[in-house]
């Protein structure tokens, strides 16, 4: 492993390399037809603004700054009507691109338009039929985003599902990865922040519950699930550190890019560290993507890696975990550079 001063070193050096992110995920809407329990978006807490923005500037200005990669989020991304022509925009920008969906709208149609944009998907599942109704708030969201699954597996386009981990689905996880297997899709888990619907805490993990989480995925059967954003690997005290370490690699955890090389775009084309963080960073219809990212203070803490707290960048661990979760922070306290409030000090 290498030492918390060779990691700062080289994560300075890609930090200061890139002018712009390499990943972007745009969120092209707020309406959704789904009411999820859990909706992190922080920017439209109430899901107020029913009128889509022109994407055209945004998209620009994404090209402009050599984005490779684009998630198109929301909100529900196929709720708008241009959503082909925007995917179609993006591909010949050259961007990579996936679209992050709750499943529901999904036809033998869209599946079609989508495998011939050579687009990926990724789909929300969040347990079996009962829990995945409660926590998305519509009764039969579960059986038309797993009609839309079907589309996609059918049609071929590259599939993954994802499981937003909360107190109430978590032992669910096997029952989701057996349809993903059954599918061919892949399958990966997020962690909570605390912003939008989620703030009121009572489907999160919280520093004195989450080694029942932490328990349940060292001990379950499911092995092919990537967890997208990190635990910090002292959430169980130090005494807990080889299980997380275990824990890591099964699922093969990815630390934190936010602010490094992704960042979020919201419907009016403002900039954040990632779609979770509340904190924003400058106005796509302003200036450009390369601007924002050279000159917010904020976005140079991440790039030159002295953006968490002291304690971490003293850790030995700080390579693996990168600090936990910014947004969650920022959330919890209105400080980006305060402890993840799931680790242990
Ligand atoms: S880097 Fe920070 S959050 Fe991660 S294990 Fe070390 S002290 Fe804990
Ligand atoms: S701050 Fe980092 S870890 Fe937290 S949600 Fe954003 S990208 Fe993920």
């Amino acid at each position: 492993m290498k030492s918390p001063d060779e990691f700062r070193k080289g994560s300075h050096e890609l930090g200061r390399a890139l002018s712009s992110p390499i990943t972007v995920e745009l969120e092209v809407t707020s309406r959704c037809n789904n009411l999820c329990q859990f909706c992190y978006n922080v920017w439209d807490k109430n899901h107020k603004s029913h009128h889509d923005t022109n994407m055209t500037v945004i998209l620009d200005r994404l090209r402009e700054a050599d984005v490779k990669m684009l998630f198109f989020t929301g909100g529900e991304p196929l709720l708008r009507k241009d959503i082909f022509e925007l995917i179609e925009y993006a591909r010949t920008c050259k961007m990579k691109t996936c679209v992050v969906t709750n499943g529901t709208l999904l036809t033998e149609e869209k599946a079609q338009m989508l495998h011939h944009l050579n687009t990926s998907v990724q789909v929300s599942l969040h347990g079996t039929e009962k829990t995945h109704d409660v926590l998305a708030g519509v009764p039969g969201a579960y059986r038309k985003a797993v009609k839309g699954l079907q589309e996609l597996a059918e049609h071929r386009v590259p599939t993954n599902i994802n499981l937003a981990l909360t107190r109430l689905n978590f032992k669910e996880l096997s029952h989701v990865d057996e349809v993903a297997q059954s599918l061919k899709a892949s399958l990966s888990m997020t962690r909570l922040v605390l912003t939008g619907r989620c703030a009121d805490r009572t489907l999160q993990f919280n520093s004195q519950n989450i080694s029942e989480l932490m328990d349940f995925l060292l001990h379950c059967d499911v092995k092919r699930a990537s967890i997208q954003s990190p635990f910090p690997l002292c959430c169980l005290g130090d005494e807990g550190i080889p299980s997380m370490l275990e824990i890591y690699q099964k699922f093969d955890v990815v630390g934190c890019q936010g602010g490094i090389t992704w960042c979020a775009v919201s419907p009016q084309g403002t900039v954040r560290t990632c779609g979770a963080m509340g904190k924003e960073e400058g106005d796509l219809k302003k200036v450009s993507l390369r601007t924002i990212w050279s000159t917010s203070d904020f976005i140079w803490k991440c790039r030159t890696f002295s953006h968490v707290p002291q304690q971490c960048c003293d850790c030995g661990y700080l390579s693996l975990c990168t600090g936990g979760c910014r947004a969650d922070a920022y959330a919890a306290s209105g400080r980006t550079g305060d402890p993840d409030p799931l680790s242990s000090w």
